[in-house]
């Protein structure tokens, strides 16, 4: 018999606690509930589970203390659930070293997906010397990282450096979404201009090569306000 996969819920709000732990156990994970932070905290570091479902508005402690915590030794996928609505507090829990936000109310197919990407992308950075290599592949777009070969449908598409390493990127986080400022930093270094404009020009021609219709793109959606997002990897679905 294999493991279940543990998640601890961390949220105040007994409806959602309920909610989630029936969809999720109903779906084989076995599910710890807590309803405050240091409740949180101390079963993060008792009960080791393999994933974090962290409310923000917690009545004892702001979610992003117990992120920044977690984060000060443990890379465990921290999922944030959040009613608030405002971007700026989803960017700066995803820069904080939250994994992935879901916004109140979910549905159970958007928790359990997500909740699966969050996993295996974390089971990715484990063994990413054995396969960082691997190429991408979703939805007729392939990316072959050890040639630098990007292909639509068959069809080779010249990107730029730049563009290049942003697709890379986005494609090596395939499913999650990155943030405008955390893209910025890792394309053009931390002393970059942190206006997005730059990105969204590139992020226009990526589009404009790969997209058969950029205006409805399907490979990489925009999260207004947050960041890009780029279609999960085939391979790991
Ligand atoms: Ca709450």
């Amino acid at each position: 018999m294999t493991q279940k996969v543990s998640v601890l819920i961390i949220e105040d709000e007994k409806s959602i606690c309920d909610f989630v732990s029936k969809t999720l156990q109903a779906h084989d994970y076995k599910t710890t509930a807590v309803h405050s932070g240091k409740e949180g905290l101390a079963q993060l570091t008792s009960s080791l589970p393999d994933i974090v479902l962290l409310d923000l508005g917690l009545p004892d402690m702001d979610g992003m203390d117990i992120i920044r915590k977690t984060r000060e030794w443990s890379s465990i996928p921290i999922i944030v659930i959040s009613a608030r609505t405002q971007e700026k507090e989803k960017v700066m829990a995803l820069d904080s070293g939250a994994d992935d936000y879901i916004t109140k109310p979910f549905g159970t197919f958007e928790l359990l997906a997500r909740i699966r990407t969050a996993i295996r992308h974390n089971n990715r950075m484990v063994d990413s010397h054995v396969n960082s290599n691997r190429p991408y592949s979703a939805g007729g777009l392939k990316i072959d990282f050890e040639k630098r070969l990007v292909s639509v449908e068959g069809k080779e598409v010249h990107l730029t450096r730049v563009e290049y390493k942003i697709v890379s990127l986005l494609a090596q986080n395939s499913g999650k979404v990155l943030t405008y400022d955390s893209l910025i930093n890792q394309v053009w270094g931390p002393y970059a201009d942190d206006n997005n404009r730059i990105l969204r020009v590139n992020m226009a021609n990526i589009r404009r090569k790969l997209e058969a219709n950029p205006g409805e793109p399907k490979y990489i959606f925009t999260e207004l306000g947050i960041g890009y997002r780029m279609l999960e990897d085939e391979s790991l679905a």
